[in-house]
């Protein structure tokens, strides 16, 4: 049997691990925060970015691409801005090794240091250099709106990490868009907003609350901050997408103005949103189980693996050539935007010298959707027998499906899938989130001993809330929990604060979080 996996109720933590190491996404490497991210993982990587970016273009974006070096006195314009990532940034301060005078390895050469006007960082993100550049490109009303999208790589000195949630290092895309107004400026960061609740819960089956950040978590130089929230099963938070308001910030740190239609000067208004492989873990932490990965099938590097048995030649021989007949059918279903327009990933396997349940042990282990067994017993009755990754075990298999109209039937089953992921998730997220109308109710639901390392069983915790920072900074110190939004919709009615009885416009969300 392949490695065993530390079961969630066990070791919450451990398990997350042991299913990114094991169903081979990512693995930590020399470098302090950073991973490497193995071909399974950035094969869901480069299906996410695909998605997402059709749905960026769809709604007017280009992309683009700008420096990883970032001028210090770029980031030293936006007072807000810096104070908020000053204290992440790596600096590149010379530009040249040589030997120690001891002759033992190299230094930094003390020739070739910076001076303070040519220090760089590297990017934690780009609104500096690309305000800097927009200058540039915007003189005129008629050069907005500039709907610039970068797919890149930043850097982010985190001190606790976790493969994809957070890296020192990560990948991401950054829309960064200018305007004529504010109002189509907030309008795009609404949309944006909505994109990306879009692709977690129809590609990513990952139910989100919607809403704006508390001025508390806003992104430093942001007039507001909306996001997209997820719960993971341990009942923590994930933010898993931030659309950002900016308001003239940035126009006025970087003198961007234009002349409107009447001639007047005007500096322009601004978005920015990102998403990260912070989704990945996301996505993990969302669906998978004991047994390794449950990966929704709109992502699934894999959709189907084939797996044709027998004990001998004679008996693999009729197994393999019905397993690449049905292959072939499924690569030939008509493609559409469900699977990106691609054709459906089948795999056959060929681990002959392994037992059967090891190979159906490994494939639930990597997540593939569907796995589809044919064996000399199938194969006289012409049929296979096809397992569900989301149910697991007997009730996830059915036997005797006709190998006549099997593609089709798979691929029924892939869009069905699909659905039960997401049902099952939300039902999970609406049965862990509770209300909390008394300052005890509320201790009750976050016990220091359920501490970051520890357990599950967390909820989301609706609760009135006077929107004062002090309550903010109290609940984030003594319960370890954050506003993690202020949901749209379904607000209730006004009431009084839990922690101070001061009135309270709405209900917000709390949670323990990642
Ligand atoms: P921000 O620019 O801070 O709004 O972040 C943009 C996106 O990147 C958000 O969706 C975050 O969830 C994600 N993100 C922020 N920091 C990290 C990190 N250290 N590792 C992975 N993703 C991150």
């Amino acid at each position: 049997m392949a490695d065993a996996i530390t079961p969630r109720a066990k070791d919450y933590p451990r398990w997350y691990l042991d299913v990114v190491q094991k169903a081979g996404l990512a693995d930590n490497s020399d470098v302090r925060g950073c991973m490497v991210i193995k071909p399974t993982g950035y094969a869901l990587w480069e299906k996410m970015q695909r998605a997402l970016d059709r749905l960026f273009k769809d709604t007017g974006h280009v992309n683009a691409y700008f420096p990883l070096f970032i001028p210090k006195r770029y980031l030293e314009k936006e007072a807000e801005h810096v104070e908020g990532f000053a204290k992440e940034c790596a600096v590149v301060t010379h530009h040249r090794l040589v030997a120690k005078p001891d002759g033992k390895g190299l230094m930094p050469d003390p020739k070739a240091a910076l001076g303070d006007d040519e220090i760089l960082v590297i990017r934690p993100t780009s609104e500096t250099i690309i305000w800097r550049t927009y200058k540039e490109w915007i003189q005129s009303y008629r050069d907005l709106p500039l709907l610039i999208n970068q797919w890149a790589n930043v850097v982010r000195w985190e001190m606790r990490t976790r493969l994809f949630l957070r890296t020192a290092e990560f990948l991401w895309q950054e829309g960064h868009t200018a305007h004529a107004t504010a109002k189509e400026a907030e309008e795009e960061t609404h949309r944006m907003v909505d994109v990306y609740r879009r692709f977690a819960e129809e590609w990513m089956a990952m139910p989100v609350l919607v809403g704006p950040k508390t001025d508390a978590q806003k992104f430093p130089g942001a007039v507001y901050t909306l996001c997209i929230e997820a719960m993971m099963q341990d009942g923590k938070a994930l933010q898993a997408g931030t659309s950002h308001f900016l308001g003239q910030n940035f126009a006025k740190a970087f003198d961007v103005t234009f002349k409107d239609a009447a001639n007047k000067e005007e500096h322009a208004w601004a978005t920015s949103w990102g998403v990260s492989t912070r989704l990945i873990g996301g996505l993990i932490m969302t669906h998978s189980d004991d047994n390794g990965l449950v990966c929704p099938p709109r992502l699934a590097p894999t959709h189907v693996v084939i797996v044709p048995l027998g004990r001998n030649d004679a008996e693999r021989g009729p197994s393999i050539a019905a397993a690449e007949t049905l292959a072939a059918e499924l690569r030939a279903l008509p493609r559409d935007d469900f699977y990106g327009y691609e054709p459906i990933a089948v795999k056959i396997d060929t681990m002959f010298d392994k037992q059967p349940g090891f190979r159906y042990a490994e494939h639930e282990l990597r997540g593939v959707p569907v796995r589809v067994e044919i064996g000399p017993k199938d194969i006289e009755k012409a049929a296979c027998a096809v397992a569900r990754r989301d149910v697991p075990g007997k009730e996830g298999k059915q036997f005797g499906v006709p190998l006549t109209g099997a593609a089709a039937h798979i691929d029924a089953l892939l869009r069905d899938i699909q659905v039960k992921l997401f049902e099952k998730a939300k039902a999970f997220r609406d049965a862990n989130t509770v209300t909390a109308n008394t300052l005890d109710e509320f201790k009750a639901l976050f016990p220091m001993e359920k501490d970051d390392e520890g357990g599950s069983g967390l909820k989301f915790v609706l609760a009135h809330y006077d929107g004062s920072r002090e309550v903010e900074d109290l609940v984030q110190k003594e319960y370890k929990a954050t506003v993690r939004c202020l949901p749209f919709g379904d607000a209730g009615e006004p009431g009084t604060c839990v922690f101070t009885g001061k009135p309270s416009p709405r209900r917000v969300v709390f949670a323990r979080a990642y």
